[in-house]
């Protein structure tokens, strides 16, 4: 590992933390940050000692699904102390900030937020911080891969061809930044029957698996869609601590072990 590979100095640890990987997908809505939420609480169960900081400004879900509450608490140094429920230790900006605040933001006022989320934060000592970032391959990610050290990224594709096709353009991303990309999860690949465990496909197998390949990356695996993952998200409880025998909460713990 050649700290200079970059061809810029790189940026200072994040005191206590060990390793920074970011979680990525080229678009919306494709579960993300309920992949950050489960691996988090994977990772943890695992014995890992985990954070989450929740980047994902203009839709920030993590202290939702984490079921975190909503102030924010400063210690004698004025640091914020990050939550901690089901083992794993959060800050999201979800916490500073009214709902509608983000959407009006400025460029330079989101990239301090951001990077206060980082370091103005008092972590206790972590292996592993995931950071939910927003979709696609804008401003905040490149603060983000500016500013911090990055080990490497976890990219979130649906099985669907045009999220699969944003997702290798974030993959090109991270490859041009010399960023390590770990692999790629496809989230609700396919559906499990509650009744006979039978498993269907939702969309044409295969797409992620490879895209994947095509950019010399891992398939980590898919994780199928479970339709109490809402109704649990929205209880602060994520499928893997309150459904830890469904099929999505197994698979989920998979993609932990891989990571
Ligand atoms: P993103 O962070 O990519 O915008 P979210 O994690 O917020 O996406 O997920 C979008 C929606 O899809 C949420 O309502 C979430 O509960 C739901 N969802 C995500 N993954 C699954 C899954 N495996 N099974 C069922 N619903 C899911």
């Amino acid at each position: 590992e050649d700290p200079f590979a970059r061809g810029t100095p790189e940026p200072d640890p994040i005191p206590g933390v060990e390793d920074v990987v970011l979680v990525a997908s080229g678009k919306g809505g494709v579960g993300k940050s309920t992949v950050a939420a489960n691996l988090a609480c994977a990772l943890a169960r695992r014995g890992r000692r985990v954070g989450i900081v929740d980047a994902d400004i203009y839709g920030p879900s993590v202290a939702r699904m984490m079921g975190t509450g909503q102030g924010l608490d400063l210690d004698e140094q004025g640091r914020v102390i990050p939550a901690h429920s089901h083992a794993v230790w959060s800050v999201s900006v979800a916490n500073a900030l009214p709902p509608e605040a983000a959407v009006v933001w400025k460029g330079p006022l989101v990239a301090q937020a951001v990077m206060q989320m980082f370091r103005e934060v008092a972590w206790p000592d972590l292996e592993i911080l995931l950071v939910d970032l927003p979709p696609g391959t804008g401003d905040v990610q490149l603060t983000i891969l500016e500013q911090v050290p990055v080990t490497g990224a976890v990219i979130v594709s649906t099985p669907q061809r045009l999220a699969a096709v944003d997702a290798e353009r974030g993959i090109a991303m991270f490859h041009d930044l010399d960023i390590p990309v770990f692999g790629v999860v496809e989230n609700m690949d396919a559906y499990v029957c509650p009744c006979c465990g039978e498993r269907q496909r939702l969309f044409a197998e295969g797409g992620v698996e490879l895209l994947a390949r095509r950019r010399h990356v891992r398939y980590l695996g898919g994780i199928p869609l479970d339709p109490g993952a809402q109704e649990l998200a929205d209880s602060g409880r994520p499928l893997v601590v309150a459904a830890p025998e469904s099929e999505a909460a197994k698979a989920f713990d998979r993609v932990a072990e891989a990571v």
